[in-house]
């Protein structure tokens, strides 16, 4: 079975000083929790950054940089990028691609459309054909990111009509109340279409994360953990940091007997280009 790719999703762009203390929001935080889960044993961090006048998600190139050159500096992780901006609050594509100037070796690609609360989270064909040209363009792998089976299948199409890949690399987002749920027939439902060759991770919203990480774990996926997809380290008790979630899982796969990849031991997993 592959090594397994921990994913630490740092911060995301909605969770608020009011839901969690502990969620970072400054570029210093963001990157120190980074740091401390690159530490614990993730080899992917996936990036958002914070306004600092409104403390939720933006797409602002300077703030992203205060947060990409330092972990570049200091850590060998692999960096995922976000391209999603604030899910249901559709900023302009432009805005949305903007870190992409940065060439991470991973950016985030919504494979489409889907509600979120009272809001859509609009990913139209024309953002995903000029998401796909544009991380194609820049040699940014991009990571599919699914919420349910006709995403997949979108995705599907666009790797056949190659404005996407092979190897793709999927990231499975089970549990929201909007999409395929944190379960194990629903993970076997999506993991049937997923081609052979390609690589896939999952994320586990809210009490969903510990659930699709074992099944994961036991089915050669990866994983995603972090604040941007569930606060809560137990029943009502928050996390206080990222790296907890991180460590969790590399006791679960020690204990299991599998191997935990290095960001080094990603890239070739990932067939990522050379940074
Ligand atoms: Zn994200």
């Amino acid at each position: 079975m592959q090594k397994l790719i921990i994913t630490a999703a740092i911060t995301g762009s909605r969770v608020t000083r009011e839901k969690t203390p502990h969620i970072p929001i400054t570029p210093g935080e963001i990157v120190q929790s980074a740091i401390e889960c690159w530490q614990a044993g993730a080899s992917i961090v996936h990036i958002h950054v914070r306004d600092p006048d409104t403390g939720l998600g933006t797409q602002d190139l300077g703030i992203f940089k205060q947060v990409v050159e330092p972990l570049r500096d200091k850590t060998d992780l692999v960096l995922c990028l976000t391209t999603s901006g604030i899910p249901g609050k559709n900023l302009p594509i432009e805005e949305r691609l903007a870190p992409l100037e940065l060439e991470p070796e991973l950016a985030s690609f919504d494979a489409g459309s889907i509600n979120l609360g009272d809001s859509v989270f609009i990913n139209s064909p024309e953002f995903l054909e000029r998401a796909a040209t544009e991380m194609k363009n820049r040699g940014v792998k991009p990571e599919l990111e699914i919420f349910d089976l006709g995403m997949l299948i979108t995705c599907l199409r666009m790797l056949d009509a190659k404005q996407l890949d092979h190897p793709a690399h999927f990231q499975l987002v089970l549990g929201t109340p909007w999409g395929a749920p944190a379960s194990p027939r629903s993970l076997l439902n999506l993991h049937d279409y997923i081609p052979p060759e390609a690589t896939w991770s999952v994320i586990g919203i809210g009490k969903g994360h510990l659930p699709v990480s074992v099944m994961a774990l036991a089915m050669g996926g990866h994983i995603r953990v972090g604040m941007e997809d569930n606060i809560y380290y137990s029943r009502g008790v928050l996390a206080r940091e990222n790296a907890a979630f991180v460590e969790r899982i590399v006791r679960l796969a020690r204990a299991y007997g599998r191997e935990v990849a290095t960001p080094e031991e990603t890239r070739g997993i990932l067939k990522l280009n050379p940074f």
